[in-house]
């Protein structure tokens, strides 16, 4: 489904290369997980993906279901169904997180070429989901992540992630900042939302996310590359030994 060929980034403004080509196939229905030391490449590979602004692609591709993800903007990338949550969501001082919910939601579906929700049929929805997460739907009638604690932030964005149903999933958990109820709230959003017509690429420093959201695959970053491909032991295996063995090996 997200297909990345021989990826290769650098910065626009510095002549920095980042990404040293980059080959990863996600499936539909399986959570692959990318681990990697500090610097190598991790963020730059989901803001790319995203369609930031400042890194220019020059060389390789990424498609998902076949379409040229690179090529489109960004939000016509969540509407042909990726979704990226990132560590520190923004803040939208005089937006309610309602409103925003559903204009994304319908932006969305227009896209896609489906009538918009009504906003009864979008609340209704939207309380559903909240449920079937266990969120309250309070966050709601609130300006989107103004005040939020780390914790409702990330409440937020895996109901943002459940109200868009994406084919897709990127999660850039980075290194500090998940405290272990976040991190589980993250792991359940998740684990709620496995489907077999939805893939999950979860990029994360630590191990310990991964003893709750158990990957299919594991992929260990290094360098702007992916160094090595493995199971969930593959995670286990850094945890014990850190990433240093791992790159001796692969120089
Ligand atoms: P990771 O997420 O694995 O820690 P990053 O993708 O954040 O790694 O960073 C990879 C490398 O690219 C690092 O050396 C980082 O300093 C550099 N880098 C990324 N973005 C920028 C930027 N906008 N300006 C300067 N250096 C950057
Ligand atoms: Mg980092
Ligand atoms: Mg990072």
């Amino acid at each position: 489904m997200l297909e990345i060929k021989n990826l290769h980034v650098k910065l626009e403004e510095e002549d920095k290369q980042i990404l040293k080509g980059v080959d990863l196939t996600v499936e539909a229905g399986k959570v692959h997980a990318i681990m990697g030391p500090n610097g190598s490449g991790k963020s730059t590979l989901s803001y790319v993906l995203s369609g930031r602004e400042g890194y220019e692609v020059t060389e390789g591709s990424a498609t998902l279901d076949g379409t040229d993800i690179l090529a489109l903007e960004p939000e016509e990338r969540a509407a042909e169904g990726l979704f990226l949550a990132f560590q520190y969501p923004v803040e939208i001082p005089g937006v309610g997180n309602m409103t925003f919910m559903r204009t994304a939601v319908n932006a969305q579906r227009k896209a896609r070429g489906e009538v918009e929700l009504s906003s009864a049929d979008f609340l209704k929805l939207v309380r559903a989901r909240a449920q079937e997460l266990q969120i309250d739907a309070d966050m709601l009638k609130r300006p989107v992540n103004v005040g939020f604690s780390g914790g409702e932030k990330k409440r937020n964005e895996i109901l943002q992630m459940a109200m868009l149903e994406p084919k897709m999933c990127i999660l850039d958990e980075t290194d500090s900042g998940l405290d272990v109820d976040a991190m589980k709230l993250v792991a359940s959003g998740v684990n709620a939302l496995r489907d077999e017509g939805r893939g999950f690429l979860v990029i994360t420093h630590y191990q310990r996310l991964l003893d709750h959201i158990t990957p299919d695959v594991v992929h260990i970053m290094a360098d702007g590359r992916i160094l090595k491909t493995g199971g969930p032991d593959l995670a286990l295996e850094v945890e014990k030994n850190g990433y240093t063995d791992l790159i001796a090996e692969g120089a």
